[in-house]
């Protein structure tokens, strides 16, 4: 039995004595937020590290949401997935936009593109997907019904931190993406999240957005929010991602090494590897089939009892919470994939300081019950 606790995930923290320099900086120049030095400076990385044009950075992702739905102008009804973080869907509310979710992909488990066209009614604005896991939504068919029917794209990226396809990354598809910094995620400033914009005049919309709707000292030109990013934030950002490509490299030789010792396991079920030509190895999900000794939730029980800290992401679906069972695209007979996915889903732990030996004792563990 491995007395350690290992959870889910773990936050990617660079050495402390790294940090300390950014720290005095801030200190001595008395600049705490409103677009500082380490503000720029991070966004500009971002945009190296990432190959995007522009980036605002935002205090957390669901901000971000919230104001990448108003810098779209969107409003009535948008098609999304319910097999998602809650904000996803709650982002949508909080705009007063009615989500209706369609079924999902059994290999990406991203929302399946065939069902969009029959979901679309004369009050859909926009279709917000989500690259689930960091696996890339099928972006070019999206993009090729949004087109016909004159809807807008709103990618939820919060898993997709340095995901590329053929083309470069995956961010600079759709109208905007979200992206995520919080510290469960790839990349973490402890909260934090972005938007990516296709052009200047978008970006500069949401940084009047994010703050406040102020164009200068003495004009408001928007209906704006607070959403800035803090210079603390901002200067760990700027740090973390000096170590980013290391903790990529380490998570793929997990995931690697959890491919090799489940796969053909009875009753275990590995999604397909990620398409990208570039993915970030955020998860582990595997799916507990009937073939295995113990339900999904017994599993996770057991792991438990041994110090392994397995999560059920995505269940419940975002459908099934009070908020959203009643409307009709939430009733389980429309979203049958999705249902029988979150039954089965477990997320195993991955992340870079994960070592060899608790890894080992994690494949074990489940292999021993297998
Ligand atoms: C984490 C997450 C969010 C919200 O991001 P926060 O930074 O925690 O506000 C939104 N969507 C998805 C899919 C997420 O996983």
């Amino acid at each position: 039995m491995n007395m350690k606790s290992l959870y889910v995930t773990q936050p990617d923290l660079p050495p402390l004595e790294e940090f300390l320099p950014f720290l005095e900086k801030i200190w001595e120049s008395k600049r705490l937020t409103n677009s500082g030095t380490f503000h720029k400076e991070f966004e500009t990385a971002l945009c190296n590290y990432l190959g995007v044009e522009h980036i605002s950075v935002f205090v957390n992702g669901t901000l971000a949401l919230l104001t990448a739905l108003q810098a779209l102008h969107i409003s009535g009804e948008v098609i999304t997935t319910p097999y998602s973080f809650v904000a996803t869907a709650h982002s949508l509310l909080w705009n007063a936009i009615n989500p209706v979710f369609i079924d999902i992909d059994r290999d990406t488990l991203n929302l399946d593109p065939a069902r969009i066209e029959a979901a679309i009614t004369p009050e859909t604005t926009a279709i917000m997907p989500v690259h689930c896991y960091g696996n890339p939504c099928d972006v070019s068919e999206i993009q090729r019904i949004a087109d016909t029917y004159g809807l807008k794209v709103l990618y939820d990226a919060a898993h997709a931190f340095g995901v590329e396809d053929a083309g470069g990354s995956i961010l600079r598809h759709g109208d905007l993406s979200i992206l995520s910094f919080h510290a469960t995620k790839v990349f973490n400033t402890f909260e934090g999240g972005a938007i990516v914009s296709p052009d200047a005049e978008t970006k500069k919309r949401i940084d009047y957005l994010k703050n406040f709707g102020f164009a200068d000292e003495t004009t408001v030109v928007a209906l704006g929010i607070n959403g800035k990013m803090n210079e603390i934030q901002s200067a760990f950002g700027l740090l973390q991602l000096k170590h980013i490509d290391n903790a990529l490299a380490l998570r793929k030789q997990i995931d690697s090494a959890y491919r090799k010792a489940l796969s053909g396991l009875a009753g275990i079920t590995l999604l397909p590897p990620n398409s990208a030509s570039k993915g970030n190895n955020g998860y582990f999900p595997i799916l507990v089939e009937t073939g295995f000794p113990l339900s999904r939730d017994n599993l996770y029980l057991e792991l438990k009892r041994k110090n392994i800290f397995a999560r059920r992401y995505f269940y419940p679906l975002i459908s099934e919470f009070p908020m959203y069972q009643g409307l009709p695209s939430a009733q389980s007979t429309n979203l049958p994939v999705a249902h029988d996915i979150a039954k089965k889903i477990l997320c195993l732990p991955i992340y870079p300081a994960l070592s060899n030996e608790d890894q080992d004792y994690i494949i074990s563990t489940i292999k021993s019950i297998a």
